[in-house]
Protein backbone atom coordinates (compact mmCIF):
# COMPACT_ATOMS: atom_id res chain seq x y z
CA UNK A 1 0.00 0.00 0.00
CA UNK A 2 1.29 3.15 -0.79
CA UNK A 3 2.27 5.66 2.13
CA UNK A 4 0.46 8.87 1.45
CA UNK A 5 1.58 10.64 4.32
CA UNK A 6 3.60 13.80 3.66
CA UNK A 7 6.40 13.83 4.50
CA UNK A 8 8.38 16.97 6.11
CA UNK A 9 11.93 17.24 4.46
CA UNK A 10 14.89 17.11 6.67
CA UNK A 11 17.50 19.81 6.61
CA UNK A 12 21.01 18.38 6.41
CA UNK A 13 24.24 19.95 7.88
CA UNK A 14 27.92 19.22 6.58
CA UNK A 15 30.92 20.73 8.06
CA UNK A 16 34.01 20.00 5.82
CA UNK A 17 37.45 20.76 6.48
CA UNK A 18 40.70 21.53 4.56
CA UNK A 19 43.02 19.61 6.19
CA UNK A 20 46.41 21.80 5.13
CA UNK A 21 49.97 21.96 6.05
CA UNK A 22 50.72 24.70 8.74
CA UNK A 23 50.67 28.38 7.27
CA UNK A 24 51.63 31.38 7.63
CA UNK A 25 49.60 35.18 6.92
CA UNK A 26 49.53 34.73 3.07
CA UNK A 27 49.29 30.93 3.45
CA UNK A 28 52.89 30.19 2.70
CA UNK A 29 53.70 27.47 4.48
CA UNK A 30 55.85 27.03 7.35
CA UNK A 31 59.46 26.86 7.99
CA UNK A 32 60.37 24.22 8.31
CA UNK A 33 57.00 22.72 8.15
CA UNK A 34 54.79 21.61 10.85
CA UNK A 35 51.23 20.32 11.38
CA UNK A 36 50.05 21.59 14.72
CA UNK A 37 47.05 21.88 13.17
CA UNK A 38 46.66 18.42 12.47
CA UNK A 39 48.49 17.13 15.61
CA UNK A 40 46.74 19.75 17.72
CA UNK A 41 43.78 21.09 16.07
CA UNK A 42 41.95 17.82 14.53
CA UNK A 43 41.30 16.12 17.87
CA UNK A 44 39.56 19.24 19.51
CA UNK A 45 37.72 19.51 16.58
CA UNK A 46 36.83 15.90 16.45
CA UNK A 47 35.62 15.90 20.05
CA UNK A 48 33.53 18.26 19.81
CA UNK A 49 31.93 17.67 16.97
CA UNK A 50 31.23 13.97 18.69
CA UNK A 51 29.57 15.48 21.05
CA UNK A 52 26.85 16.79 19.10
CA UNK A 53 27.28 13.81 16.66
CA UNK A 54 28.12 15.70 13.59
CA UNK A 55 30.29 14.04 11.30
CA UNK A 56 33.32 16.51 9.73
CA UNK A 57 34.56 15.77 6.49
CA UNK A 58 38.57 15.90 6.60
CA UNK A 59 39.50 16.94 2.82
CA UNK A 60 43.41 16.22 3.01
CA UNK A 61 46.01 17.95 0.94
CA UNK A 62 48.54 16.26 -0.58
CA UNK A 63 51.13 18.21 1.29
CA UNK A 64 49.19 16.43 4.43
CA UNK A 65 49.98 13.47 2.97
CA UNK A 66 54.04 13.53 2.87
CA UNK A 67 53.69 13.68 6.96
CA UNK A 68 53.55 10.03 8.44
CA UNK A 69 52.56 11.06 11.89
CA UNK A 70 49.90 13.41 10.41
CA UNK A 71 48.54 10.09 8.43
CA UNK A 72 48.45 7.95 11.69
CA UNK A 73 46.72 10.58 13.35
CA UNK A 74 43.78 10.86 10.66
CA UNK A 75 43.76 6.93 10.10
CA UNK A 76 42.90 6.75 14.04
CA UNK A 77 39.48 8.65 13.42
CA UNK A 78 36.33 6.16 13.65
CA UNK A 79 35.16 6.11 10.03
CA UNK A 80 31.54 5.74 12.11
CA UNK A 81 32.05 9.52 13.42
CA UNK A 82 33.57 11.27 10.57
CA UNK A 83 34.86 11.27 6.67
CA UNK A 84 38.40 11.26 4.55
CA UNK A 85 38.56 12.73 1.49
CA UNK A 86 40.83 14.53 -0.66
CA UNK A 87 41.75 18.06 -1.29
CA UNK A 88 44.26 18.95 -4.51
CA UNK A 89 46.48 21.72 -3.84
CA UNK A 90 48.27 20.60 -7.64
CA UNK A 91 51.99 22.23 -6.82
CA UNK A 92 53.06 19.70 -4.20
CA UNK A 93 51.89 16.42 -6.22
CA UNK A 94 53.05 15.36 -9.54
CA UNK A 95 53.17 15.22 -13.01
CA UNK A 96 54.88 18.92 -12.97
CA UNK A 97 54.86 19.33 -8.95
CA UNK A 98 55.82 23.02 -8.61
CA UNK A 99 57.16 22.06 -5.15
CA UNK A 100 58.29 17.94 -5.23
CA UNK A 101 58.43 17.77 -1.61
CA UNK A 102 58.37 15.59 0.45
CA UNK A 103 59.40 18.54 2.63
CA UNK A 104 57.25 21.20 1.69
CA UNK A 105 59.01 24.29 4.17
CA UNK A 106 58.25 27.67 3.03
CA UNK A 107 56.27 26.92 0.30
CA UNK A 108 53.99 29.58 -1.45
CA UNK A 109 50.90 27.56 -2.87
CA UNK A 110 49.07 29.65 -5.42
CA UNK A 111 47.84 27.54 -8.29
CA UNK A 112 44.16 26.42 -9.51
CA UNK A 113 43.90 23.25 -10.82
CA UNK A 114 41.44 24.56 -13.45
CA UNK A 115 44.65 26.84 -15.03
CA UNK A 116 46.43 23.61 -15.89
CA UNK A 117 46.20 21.45 -19.18
CA UNK A 118 43.48 18.85 -18.64
CA UNK A 119 45.93 15.73 -18.91
CA UNK A 120 47.90 17.31 -16.11
CA UNK A 121 45.15 18.06 -14.33
CA UNK A 122 44.26 14.48 -14.33
CA UNK A 123 47.38 13.36 -13.51
CA UNK A 124 47.71 15.12 -10.11
CA UNK A 125 44.29 14.13 -9.27
CA UNK A 126 45.19 10.38 -10.39
CA UNK A 127 47.92 10.66 -8.10
CA UNK A 128 46.36 12.33 -5.34
CA UNK A 129 43.70 9.38 -5.41
CA UNK A 130 46.67 6.83 -5.14
CA UNK A 131 48.57 8.23 -2.58
CA UNK A 132 45.65 8.70 -0.27
CA UNK A 133 44.54 4.81 -1.36
CA UNK A 134 47.43 3.13 -0.52
CA UNK A 135 47.33 5.58 3.21
CA UNK A 136 44.21 4.73 4.06
CA UNK A 137 43.78 1.60 2.34
CA UNK A 138 40.74 2.64 0.67
CA UNK A 139 39.53 5.29 -2.51
CA UNK A 140 38.47 8.54 -1.57
CA UNK A 141 35.11 9.53 -2.69
CA UNK A 142 34.70 13.18 -1.64
CA UNK A 143 37.36 15.93 -2.83
CA UNK A 144 37.45 19.96 -3.01
CA UNK A 145 39.72 21.54 -5.12
CA UNK A 146 42.32 23.76 -3.51
CA UNK A 147 41.39 27.82 -3.71
CA UNK A 148 37.60 26.42 -4.97
CA UNK A 149 39.96 25.73 -8.64
CA UNK A 150 36.95 23.71 -9.84
CA UNK A 151 35.93 23.35 -13.27
CA UNK A 152 33.40 21.43 -15.93
CA UNK A 153 36.81 19.10 -16.52
CA UNK A 154 37.51 18.42 -12.91
CA UNK A 155 34.14 16.75 -12.74
CA UNK A 156 34.94 14.91 -14.93
CA UNK A 157 37.96 13.82 -13.33
CA UNK A 158 36.44 12.84 -10.56
CA UNK A 159 34.22 10.53 -11.88
CA UNK A 160 36.42 8.25 -13.78
CA UNK A 161 38.33 8.47 -10.79
CA UNK A 162 35.38 6.86 -7.97
CA UNK A 163 34.54 10.05 -6.59
CA UNK A 164 30.82 10.78 -5.91
CA UNK A 165 30.83 14.09 -3.95
CA UNK A 166 32.44 17.18 -4.88
CA UNK A 167 32.21 20.32 -2.96
CA UNK A 168 34.27 22.96 -4.36
CA UNK A 169 31.80 25.46 -6.09
CA UNK A 170 31.06 28.47 -3.82
CA UNK A 171 27.93 30.30 -5.49
CA UNK A 172 27.96 33.98 -6.12
CA UNK A 173 32.10 34.67 -5.44
CA UNK A 174 34.39 34.66 -8.67
CA UNK A 175 37.96 34.02 -7.90
CA UNK A 176 39.67 36.45 -10.12
CA UNK A 177 38.00 35.58 -12.90
CA UNK A 178 39.82 31.66 -12.95
CA UNK A 179 37.27 30.32 -11.19
CA UNK A 180 34.00 32.14 -11.65
CA UNK A 181 31.06 30.50 -9.83
CA UNK A 182 28.93 33.97 -10.23
CA UNK A 183 26.54 32.22 -12.77
CA UNK A 184 26.04 29.22 -9.64
CA UNK A 185 22.39 29.29 -8.61
CA UNK A 186 22.04 26.04 -7.39
CA UNK A 187 22.20 25.94 -4.08
CA UNK A 188 20.79 22.24 -3.01
CA UNK A 189 23.00 19.21 -3.87
CA UNK A 190 23.30 18.46 -7.58
CA UNK A 191 24.59 16.61 -10.85
CA UNK A 192 26.91 19.10 -12.44
CA UNK A 193 27.53 19.18 -16.29
CA UNK A 194 30.81 18.34 -17.03
CA UNK A 195 30.93 21.05 -19.21
CA UNK A 196 30.49 23.62 -16.41
CA UNK A 197 30.49 23.24 -12.87
CA UNK A 198 28.70 25.61 -11.98
CA UNK A 199 25.32 24.02 -13.96
CA UNK A 200 23.26 20.78 -13.52
CA UNK A 201 23.95 18.39 -15.54
CA UNK A 202 24.26 14.60 -16.42
CA UNK A 203 27.54 13.76 -14.31
CA UNK A 204 27.07 10.83 -11.80
CA UNK A 205 29.11 12.93 -8.99
CA UNK A 206 27.19 15.07 -6.58
CA UNK A 207 27.79 18.79 -6.06
CA UNK A 208 27.30 20.02 -2.77
CA UNK A 209 27.87 24.21 -3.23
CA UNK A 210 29.63 25.18 0.15
CA UNK A 211 26.65 27.54 1.52
CA UNK A 212 27.07 31.54 0.68
CA UNK A 213 24.28 34.04 0.14
CA UNK A 214 23.50 36.79 -2.54
CA UNK A 215 25.44 39.03 -0.15
CA UNK A 216 28.43 37.15 -0.22
CA UNK A 217 27.40 35.71 3.28
CA UNK A 218 29.70 32.69 4.34
CA UNK A 219 28.46 29.69 6.68
CA UNK A 220 32.31 29.77 7.73
CA UNK A 221 33.18 30.21 11.56
CA UNK A 222 36.44 32.02 10.57
CA UNK A 223 37.96 34.45 12.54
CA UNK A 224 39.23 38.09 11.67
CA UNK A 225 38.08 37.35 7.98
CA UNK A 226 34.23 35.92 7.87
CA UNK A 227 31.19 35.19 10.41
CA UNK A 228 30.80 35.23 13.79
CA UNK A 229 27.81 33.40 15.36
CA UNK A 230 25.19 35.95 14.77
CA UNK A 231 26.25 35.87 10.65
CA UNK A 232 26.53 32.45 10.76
CA UNK A 233 22.68 32.15 12.16
CA UNK A 234 22.00 34.64 8.97
CA UNK A 235 23.19 32.45 6.56
CA UNK A 236 21.22 29.41 8.02
CA UNK A 237 17.74 31.29 8.28
CA UNK A 238 18.39 32.45 4.78
CA UNK A 239 19.25 29.41 3.41
CA UNK A 240 16.07 27.80 5.23
CA UNK A 241 13.83 30.33 3.70
CA UNK A 242 14.88 30.08 -0.11
CA UNK A 243 16.94 26.59 -0.25
CA UNK A 244 14.58 23.52 -0.31
CA UNK A 245 15.80 20.97 0.58
CA UNK A 246 18.19 22.60 2.93
CA UNK A 247 21.84 21.17 2.81
CA UNK A 248 24.01 23.21 4.57
CA UNK A 249 27.62 22.90 4.03
CA UNK A 250 30.10 25.06 6.51
CA UNK A 251 33.86 24.91 5.64
CA UNK A 252 37.14 26.12 7.27
CA UNK A 253 40.57 25.06 7.72
CA UNK A 254 42.38 22.50 10.27
CA UNK A 255 45.00 25.32 10.91
CA UNK A 256 42.89 27.65 12.23
CA UNK A 257 42.40 25.51 15.25
CA UNK A 258 45.91 26.01 16.24
CA UNK A 259 47.24 29.38 17.23
CA UNK A 260 49.78 31.32 14.06
CA UNK A 261 48.90 28.22 11.75
CA UNK A 262 47.20 30.04 9.01
CA UNK A 263 45.87 33.85 7.96
CA UNK A 264 43.44 33.54 10.68
CA UNK A 265 43.64 32.86 13.97
CA UNK A 266 46.36 34.59 15.89
CA UNK A 267 46.44 33.80 19.58
CA UNK A 268 44.72 30.94 22.19
CA UNK A 269 42.05 33.24 22.65
CA UNK A 270 41.10 34.04 18.84
CA UNK A 271 41.09 29.52 18.49
CA UNK A 272 38.70 29.32 21.61
CA UNK A 273 36.16 31.96 19.94
CA UNK A 274 36.45 29.66 16.77
CA UNK A 275 35.57 26.81 18.70
CA UNK A 276 32.68 28.64 20.53
CA UNK A 277 31.21 29.75 17.24
CA UNK A 278 31.14 26.23 15.81
CA UNK A 279 29.84 24.79 19.41
CA UNK A 280 26.63 27.65 19.18
CA UNK A 281 26.41 26.71 15.13
CA UNK A 282 26.00 22.81 16.47
CA UNK A 283 23.64 23.72 19.26
CA UNK A 284 21.37 25.96 16.79
CA UNK A 285 21.11 23.04 14.05
CA UNK A 286 20.17 20.70 16.99
CA UNK A 287 17.46 22.79 17.96
CA UNK A 288 16.17 22.93 14.60
CA UNK A 289 16.55 19.51 14.16
CA UNK A 290 19.05 19.30 11.64
CA UNK A 291 20.38 15.71 10.17
CA UNK A 292 24.30 15.56 10.38
CA UNK A 293 25.59 13.83 7.55
CA UNK A 294 29.12 13.35 5.89
CA UNK A 295 29.44 14.54 2.44
CA UNK A 296 29.36 11.10 1.02
CA UNK A 297 25.57 10.51 3.17
CA UNK A 298 24.37 13.71 1.17
CA UNK A 299 22.00 12.69 -1.90
CA UNK A 300 20.30 15.27 -4.09
CA UNK A 301 16.97 14.74 -1.82
CA UNK A 302 18.97 16.28 0.96
ZN1 LIG B 1 43.27 24.24 0.69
Amino acid sequence: MENHTSRTPHKTYVLTIDVEIDAGPKWKTSNPATYEGVYRGIPLLQRLCESYGVKPVYLISPAVLVDPRSVDLLKSLDRETCELGAHLHGEYIGPMATFPGPDFSGCDPQEMQCEYDKDIEFGKLQNLTRKFTDLFGYAPTSFRAGRFGARGWTVECLEQLGYTHDTSVTPFRNWNNIADFSTATTLSPYHPSKENICAQGDSQVVEVPVSITPELEWLRPTVRKFSDFTQCQKVIDWYETHVTPTVLCSMFHNVELTPNTSPYCKTEEDCQELLNRVEQTFQLLNERGYVFKTLSQVTIDG
